[in-house]
């Protein structure tokens, strides 16, 4: 279901550049920075938001007869919220999720300076994986493979996912300014939150870089203590530290 959101965060994007900027080389995503804000904002910042877990509880329980029904919208917010070290970045919870990206990026930036042999990279791997996140990496499938992105090319892609997820963070705050997004979330009307970031963000498309956009929607430079902020509240308050 998170994937699904999360994609479809990127395809909003997309498919809401400015008509005039259709065929020029100002359509669409003006960064993969930019565009992880969008999907993670839907995925993360309102898809694991208590509010979605009241809204989407019945759609859940209806489309999986007889197994959910003892679980409240409260059970279901802190099941999708559980911060545990794990093996999956695309499955990893918001706190951890950043640890997964250091390693896959480290691992990158000594590859492509020769420092790093392509056929080390499964026992580096699981040596940061244990590092940095605790756990014992059982196969390459699990482990080092688990990304399409080696085979894609995508080299250098992954501080993408960090950097949208703490760009979403201080979106979400200019947003709230001026949009109700919880009110929005409790009724599944998502309306005001897209026409938010359909003015602000997606028809621009590559009109302005990311910087000037950020300068521009947010009216402040990039922040990443706002995201840091944020994980401290939400987590803070479901595990009452
Ligand atoms: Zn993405």
């Amino acid at each position: 279901m998170f994937s699904v959101i999360h994609e479809g965060g990127h395809a909003l994007y997309d498919m809401n550049s400015d008509d005039s900027l259709a065929y020029t080389n100002l359509d669409g995503g003006v960064s993969m920075g930019i565009h992880e804000s969008q999907s993670r904002f839907y995925e993360n910042l309102l898809g694991r938001s208590r509010a979605f877990a009241q809204l989407v509880l019945p759609t859940l329980q209806s489309s999986f007869p007889g197994k959910l029904d003892s679980c409240t919208a409260e059970d279901l917010y802190r099941a999708i919220n559980k911060v545990e070290p794990s093996l999956i970045r695309v499955e990893a919870d918001e706190v951890t999720y950043a640890l997964h990206v250091m390693v896959r990026y480290e691992l990158e930036k000594r590859v492509m300076s020769d420092e790093l042999e392509v056929k080390d990279l499964p026992r580096e791997w699981n040596r940061l994986y244990k590092e940095y996140l605790g756990v014992d990496v059982p196969s390459d499938k699990e482990g080092v493979l688990q990304d399409s992105h080696w085979s894609g090319g995508a080299i250098g892609y992954f501080p993408s996912y960090a950097l949208g997820s703490a760009y979403g963070a201080q979106f979400l705050r200019k947003m709230r300014e001026t949009v109700d997004v919880e009110g929005c979330l409790k009724t599944g009307n998502f309306a005001p939150i897209n026409d938010w970031n359909r003015e602000n963000i997606w028809k621009h498309g590559c009109t302005y870089t990311p910087g000037e956009l950020l300068d521009r929607v947010l009216g402040e430079k990039f922040d990443p203590f706002v995201f840091t902020d944020y994980l401290e509240k939400k987590y803070g308050e479901i595990y009452g530290l």
